[in-house]
């Protein structure tokens, strides 16, 4: 089962690529984690991608795209894989098909998590990441068992520098700018499947599972 997770920033992406890795057993690739990760290490990728992220910009297609067709061929995809922040662009999109196309494969399933900008800003700045293991948790809607602790692995959890307020705005603008035109794009590859990311987690997590079949 091949996946690709569509939506604003905030949507709800990441949350949910997690419960359908869980669940169907299928590496979950972040995109936006492969470059925090690179950030973390002082990698040369690191520190190109940092100078657009912090902007609320995308990093350049040819940063991205050898690096997700490189991914997609290791031998714990071969059931499939849930794509989330990739792709973000018509170009991304051409060249992922144009890859996969090579593999003598094609995508099932962009799932659109839907979510009005209005609710985007106040789910962004309650967002907290954790700087062990990457989980995602709100103060408000998805808190953890003990404040500022990770529930999973015990360190602590920030505020992302590309989630205050004035970098959110550009990333929406940028999100309806490039990536929204992806909408269309998988709608007429016939793999669009729309679920209202308004609901609570698990609601929306069950519209999935009714999508892609227990
Ligand atoms: P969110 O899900 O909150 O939008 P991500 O973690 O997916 O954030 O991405 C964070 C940042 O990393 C983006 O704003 C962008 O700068 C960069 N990024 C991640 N994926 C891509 C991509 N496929 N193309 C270009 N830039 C990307
Ligand atoms: P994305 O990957 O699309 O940028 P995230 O999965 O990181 O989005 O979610 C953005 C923020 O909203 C996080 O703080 C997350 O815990 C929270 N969140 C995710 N899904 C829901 C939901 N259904 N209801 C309320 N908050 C949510
Ligand atoms: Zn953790």
């Amino acid at each position: 089962m091949k996946i690709i997770m569509l939506g604003a920033p905030g949507a709800g992406k990441g949350t949910q690529a997690k419960k359908i890795a869980d669940k169907y057993q299928i590496p979950h690739i972040s995109t936006g984690d492969i470059f925090r990760a690179n950030i973390k290490n002082g990698t040369e990728l690191g520190t190109k991608a940092k100078s657009y992220m912090d902007q609320g910009l995308l990093v350049p297609d040819e940063l991205v795209v050898d690096l997700v067709a490189d991914r997609v061929k290791q031998d714990d995809c071969t059931n499939g894989y849930v794509l989330d922040g990739f792709p973000r662009t018509i170009p991304q999109a051409e060249a992922l098909d144009k890859a996969l196309e090579g593999m003598g494969t094609k995508i099932d399933y962009a799932i659109n998590v839907e979510v009005p900008d209005e609710n985007i800003i106040n789910r962004m700045s309650g967002r907290r990441a954790c700087v062990g293991c990457g989980a995602t948790y709100h103060i408000k809607y998805i808190p953890t068992k003990v404040e500022g602790i990770c529930d999973v692995c015990g360190e602590k959890l920030i505020l992302r520098d590309d989630d205050k307020p004035e970098t959110v705005k550009k990333r929406l603008d940028v999100y309806h700018e490039q990536t929204q035109p992806l909408i269309d794009y998988y709608e007429k590859a016939a793999v669009l499947k729309e679920v209202d990311g308004t609901q609570d987690m698990e609601d929306v997590f069950k519209d999935i599972v009714n999508i892609l079949g227990a």
